[in-house]
């Protein structure tokens, strides 16, 4: 049996619904109800999409997924890093409640409401930097990608957008252009948008070389490329993630971020961090482009921001957000006063509960077990993140040689032992561990302790 691991490190709080913080399975997973439902949904919908665990959900709260076979999973993805606050968190379910009662939609640009600019204010606020920032709300990551390159061009005139490899921007038309993985993401769904430049990504557990190095090469070759390949003065925005989500919590040596925006402001490029996964207290930091102080111009957010419902955001600079012209954006749905209302609970529950600190704190208990993990398991090529925000690069023993088998194999013991960990990387091989903030401290060690077991087993 794996070790548990214990501390005291997390100070008990609320967690939503009144659901007992337990992991309990009362069948195998799926479940004869999970299986009966999963039937029905292979008929109904498409079957293009993905289901990363095969159990139906019934409520959720706290640090847990209950199914509706009545087992009680360990939720350590929250939604893709969305339920930071937890599920149905108290004041998001309240504000939600009085919203709804209230009215439901006006779109904001036929009849204004206070939500909206109470979301815009506090996201002016909580973004790092004291110049004068303005913001807008739409649905989704990938439109806030969007709206981010539509300000970039408009304010610059200009036309190419420089995007990273292993770089995750979203699904549309434009965004799959920027995201860098073909498969599943891309494949036969050309032609993408054009003037989009992938440029190498400083990735210091793939550069042979210490991480100095990596930063100053890679930031190098980048520079060099933009200026002789592209024409630094034909770029509108340089767009990266702080640490990248879906490519693997690949977290850039210090100084490449740094060096990335100094080298926009140098050539008048808009500096866009997509915080679109790592936002709103995540990574132990409001935002993680304040891990090193890094100036963005614009920053994205969407997945952390409202407990679950959709909205996004672009915030930044006032003369950048202002630079398009009246109407120029907006959109039926974007900033909806559901959302909006939702999205003030969350961040209230981030503030007051102070959950970038919490994050801080899971971080290091995730830290300690996964460092003792990779000591005594070869398959553990590197474990790193920032914050709530840990992954776990699997490798061919010996090898920096990815290991997919490995990661399915870690994933699928950890389900059947009702632990839901989620998969990431280009190569297919990395593990990522994204609890809800509000997880309670015994879970999160149970949980490890099942990850741990999990590598003993293979
Ligand atoms: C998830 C994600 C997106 C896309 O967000 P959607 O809401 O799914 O459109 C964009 N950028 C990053 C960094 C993401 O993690």
């Amino acid at each position: 049996m794996g070790k548990t691991f214990t501390s005291d490190r997390l100070p008990p709080m609320s967690t939503g619904p009144n659901i007992p913080q337990e992991l309990r399975l009362v069948t195998s997973i799926p479940g004869p109800k999970s299986q009966e439902i999963i039937k029905r949904r292979n008929e109904a919908v498409s079957a293009s999409l993905g289901m990363a665990i095969p159990v139906v959900v019934e409520k959720a709260g706290g640090g847990v997924i209950v199914d509706v076979d009545g087992n009680s999973i360990i939720d350590m993805g929250a939604g893709i890093a969305v339920v930071n606050v937890g599920n149905s968190a108290d004041r998001v379910v309240e504000n939600v409640i009085n919203q709804v009662k209230a009215f439901t939609h006006t779109c904001f640009m036929i009849a204004p409401y206070l939500g909206y600019i109470e979301v815009c204010e506090a996201l002016n606020r909580l973004t790092p930097g004291t110049h004068k920032k303005k913001s807008v709300l739409l649905n989704s990551g990938a439109e806030a990608v969007e709206n981010a390159i539509k300000i970039a061009r408009a304010y610059t005139k200009r036309q190419a957008v420089v995007v990273f490899e292993h770089g995750y921007h979203g699904r549309t038309n434009l965004t799959m252009a920027m995201t860098a993985k073909n498969m599943p993401y891309k494949e036969g769904f050309g032609p993408f948008a054009s003037e989009i430049y992938r440029m190498p990504m400083a990735y210091p557990f793939r550069f042979n070389g210490d991480a100095a190095t990596c930063a100053s090469e890679t930031l190098d070759v980048v520079t060099h490329k933009i200026e002789k390949e592209i024409g630094a003065k034909n770029v509108a925005a340089i767009v990266i993630e702080p640490i990248q989500g879906e490519g693997g919590f690949i977290v850039p040596p210090k100084g490449f971020l740094p060096g990335l925006a100094k080298f926009a402001k140098d050539n008048g490029i808009v500096f866009v961090a997509d915080e679109v996964q790592t936002g709103f207290g995540r990574t132990g930091k409001m935002f993680a482009v304040e891990h090193e102080s890094v100036d963005a111009d614009l920053i994205t957010t969407a997945k952390g921001i409202a407990g679950g419902f959709p909205l996004a955001g672009v915030t930044g600079r006032a003369e950048m957000l202002d630079s398009v012209h009246a109407s120029g954006l907006g959109g039926t749905f974007g900033g909806n006063p559901v959302a909006c209302a939702a999205a003030l609970g969350a961040i209230a529950t981030i503030e007051e509960e102070k959950l970038v600190d919490r994050a801080n704190a899971i971080g290091k208990i995730m830290v300690d077990a996964l460092t003792a993990m990779a000591k005594k398991y070869p398959v553990i090529g590197e474990i790193r993140g920032a914050g709530a925000m840990q992954a776990i690069e699997l490798v061919k023993p010996g090898t920096i040689e990815p290991n997919n088998e490995a990661m399915s194999a870690v994933i699928k013991y950890c389900q059947q032992k009702g632990v839901l960990i989620l998969s990431a990387g280009t190569y297919a091989n990395v593990v990522r561990l994204l609890p809800p903030l509000v997880m309670p401290e015994h879970l999160l060690n149970q949980a490890l302790g099942i990850i741990d077991e999990a590598f003993a087993s293979l």
